[in-house]
């Protein structure tokens, strides 16, 4: 699609004109002013040197004589001569002189008396004027001069048929000092007329070249403003066409992540029936063939979800999806639940987990828990895939960055190591090692490229070492920000798996003794203590009841290896679950341990240790058996519950489960359901999936909210396929209290049941 039009705000024709008009009217003005200067020099200069002729001819009137000449029958006479005569010799010897005149005031009329055409004639008129002829014409400052007694001279020339003069008009006196009239002098003015016509002329040349350059300053604006116009013509086309790629771009990813959401979600739904049907069938009584089938079913269901997982995760990354949380978290839980995610993996294979922190790490810090832990997930996931036997180490120090702390961790393992000629492949997206590891191994080939992204987004980078045969160390850091200290959320409250269970702690350490006491009593355990190898197989000798022993393995006396080959002699022991904790260093091959547990004791290791140790005794009906799932959670947490769902076989699944954990839940098909059963019954938690025809979860939830408002009851947990942050904000901003992401499992369904019901009761866990 092309961009529209844009339209630009320059107009050159406008801008052309303004600005030779502009020019035009600062010239022509300065040019105006120029000229009226020049012209008036010009004729000031005229009227000064006729003033000088008028005071000089004044001069020469004898004022006494003057006064006796008053009637035109004197014309001529000795006296009118005499008197004339100075002002004739006066007119001789002044170039330019047309007249020279004397003239009196009498009953407010102006009247001639001499003129010196009486002896010098006038070429302009060769009758001179007859004594006291009456002035005929209006020149106001011949007038004024006679009134006032005073100088005056013509402020302009002025032009009679053929001549252009001008007057000046001197007073003149007699003896006595009386005023007895003007004289005038009239001068031909055609050297002042011939400058001010060159004047006149340079000005209008001067006034058509301003309008010429005028002109061109308009065409040369024109010009370059149509230039301009053009280029952000050109610029807010390309904006324009930028700006069109960017929102198809924006609107291309946004499809991009709604097919992922929605692909997710499609994958996710039928995978949760997979999974949990297999769970449920691992526990229906089944011969050795049908469990094995079962356990590959469980774990190819696992293996495919982790592959979309992180298929989700990469195409999130690439399209810039991803957004990092800052909140605060406490390091060492981090760790610890990437750890414990894969205690289990390391126990089977017999390796050492261990996490060691440096000196002055800090205990809490803000950042995103969730990413740090997927990237060490991904990186102890991988140690311990490729580490047939030896230990995996996590080192973490840290470095003070300003305000914050660069943390470094170091992922260090004794594992099959990488060819040096295979190490630049290890980060790039879909590639591994070799084609022979996804036979052997397993796995996308996207955990490294994942994480090492992550880390950048974190501030931090990647790096391995390796040397085959030797084991691989991959090292990153992040930064992260100060936190205030946490409270650590009480584990036991989160695992309320081990009610009423026994448990027996050997141990000839007290401190040891009380951690694994005070960390078991948590957990709901029973827990009785031993000091040592006697007190232990003494207790056991009774018929006291016990589910579970931990015993250490460096003891006085008998060490941890003989006193579990005691403990399971004992008749009535003999299938006892036994977990060594022992030293990094001295490993136990002992055959009656179940696990053997590095020390120092990682809280969430030890209980991941604990679970699955429970989990693989004997099945129930056979002494010290206990199932993997607290069936008594119904009795101790009961919640009237209701599920609305409307997959078949996900409601299925959902039943099944919540019956192994002692729930009767009522199961509807979709909100409108799920809103018309909270009206009869006051339900107290709700099992709401999101996606449901007719009415989903979300609007479900709202109009339950709406008609309570201000009540927790019911406490509603989100029941949901999509794997997107936004899903959750989503159902969060809806009202629901809680999340239980798709496929469900066991564990994860006894937590937030336990949730609930802690939060309807005001307990804080
Ligand atoms: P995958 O999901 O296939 O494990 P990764 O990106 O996490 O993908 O790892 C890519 C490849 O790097 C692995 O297939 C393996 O060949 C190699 N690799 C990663 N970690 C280790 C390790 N600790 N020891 C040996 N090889 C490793």
């Amino acid at each position: 699609m092309p961009p529209p039009p844009v339209p630009t705000s320059i107009s050159p024709r406008r801008d052309g004109v303004v600005a030779g008009a502009a020019v035009a009217i600062v010239s022509l003005l300065g040019l105006a002013f120029l000229y009226h200067f020049s012209q008036r020099a010009q004729v000031a200069a005229v009227q000064s040197e006729l003033l000088q002729l008028a005071r000089a001819a004044a001069a020469q009137v004898d004022g006494d004589l003057h006064r006796t000449i008053t009637s035109p029958a004197q014309d001529h006479s000795p006296e009118h001569l005499r008197a004339v005569a100075p002002l004739a010799r006066f007119h001789a010897a002044t170039r330019d002189l047309i007249y020279v005149y004397t003239a009196v005031l009498r009953d407010g009329h102006i009247h001639f008396i001499l003129d010196s055409g009486v002896l010098r004639p006038n070429p302009f008129s060769p009758t001179p004027d007859p004594i006291m002829k009456e002035y005929p014409g209006r020149d106001p400052d011949f007038r004024r001069a006679l009134v006032e007694q005073r100088e005056a001279v013509n402020a302009t020339p002025i032009t009679e048929t053929e001549r252009t003069y001008m007057s000046a008009f001197a007073p003149f006196r007699d003896a006595a000092g009386r005023f007895v009239g003007v004289v005038g002098v009239d001068l031909w003015v055609h050297d002042l007329m011939a400058r001010l016509a060159t004047i006149r002329r340079a000005a209008l040349a001067g006034g058509v070249g301003v309008i010429l350059l005028s002109g061109l300053v308009g065409l040369a604006v024109f010009r370059l403003r149509r230039q301009a116009a053009t280029a952000e013509a050109r610029t807010a086309a390309a904006l324009a066409t930028a700006e069109l790629s960017a929102r198809e771009a924006g609107a291309a990813n946004r499809a991009k992540s709604t097919f992922l959401a929605t692909m997710s979600h499609e994958i996710r739904t039928p995978m949760n029936g997979v999974i949990g049907m297999t769970a449920l069938l691992r526990d229906t009584p089944l011969n050795e063939t049908q469990a094995e089938f079962v356990r590959t079913i469980s774990t190819s269901g696992e293996s495919l979800l982790t592959i979309i997982n992180d298929i989700l995760d990469y195409s999130k990354i690439e399209a810039g999806h991803i957004e990092l949380e800052h909140a605060p978290f406490d390091l060492r839980q981090c760790l610890e639940d990437a750890l414990d995610l894969l205690a289990a993996k390391a126990a089977e294979k017999n390796i050492e987990l261990a996490c060691l922190l440096g000196p002055g790490v800090p205990a809490h810090v803000a950042g995103d828990a969730t990413r740090l832990r997927q990237v060490l997930v991904n990186l102890v996931g991988n140690a311990v895939k490729f580490t047939p036997a030896g230990e995996i180490v996590v080192t973490v120090d840290t470095e003070a960055v300003g305000e914050r702390h660069r943390l470094r961790f170091a992922v260090k393992d004794t594992g099959i190591g990488i060819p040096p000629d295979r190490m630049h492949r290890l980060f790039r997206s879909f590639s591994q090692v070799d084609a022979s590891t996804t036979r052997q191994y397993g796995g996308t080939g996207l955990g490294l490229a994942i994480s090492k992204r992550l880390v950048e987004l974190m501030g931090g980078s990647m790096c391995a070492e390796s040397a085959p045969g030797e084991g691989s160390t991959f090292r990153f850091d992040v930064v992260v920000g100060t936190a205030p200290h946490l409270v650590r959320h009480g584990v036991a409250a989160a695992s309320p798996a081990f009610g009423g269970r026994e448990l027996l702690v050997v141990d000839d350490n007290a401190t040891n003794r009380r951690i694994v006491h005070d960390l078991a009593a948590g957990w709901g355990f029973r827990v009785t203590q031993a000091t040592g190898a006697d007190e232990a197989l003494a207790r056991l000798r009774s018929s006291a009841p016990c589910d579970l022993a931990i015993l250490d393995h460096q003891m006085p006396g008998m060490d941890g290896d003989d006193l579990a080959a005691a403990i399971h002699a004992l008749p009535a022991r003999r299938t006892l679950p036994l977990i060594l904790l022992s030293s990094l260093t001295r490993r136990s091959s002992s055959p009656h341990f179940a696990r053997t547990m590095a020390k120092p004791v990682r809280v969430d290791a030890l209980l991941a240790a604990v679970r699955a140790t429970l989990a693989e005794a004997p099945s129930p009906g056979r002494p010290g058996a206990a199932p993997a799932y607290d069936a008594t959670l119904g009795l101790r947490c009961p919640l009237r519950l209701l599920v609305a769902e409307d997959n078949v076989v996900n409601q299925k699944v959902v039943s099944l489960l919540l019956k192994r954990l002692g729930y009767d839940a009522l199961v509807v098909a979709d909100g409108l359901e799920a809103v018309a059963a909270l009206d009869l019954v006051d339900y107290d938690a709700i099992l709401m999936d999101v996606e449901m025809p007719e009415l989903d979860g979300c609007e479900a939830t709202r109009r339950i909210r709406a008609a309570r408002p201000g009540s927790t009851r019911p406490w509603i947990i989100a029941l949901t396929a999509g794997a997107m942050q936004d899903d959750r904000d989503r159902t969060r901003a809806a009202g629901m209290n809680d999340f239980l992401s798709k496929p469900i499992r066991t564990e994860g369904l006894s937590d937030v049941l336990a949730r609930a019901h802690a939060a309807l009761h005001g307990i804080t866990v």
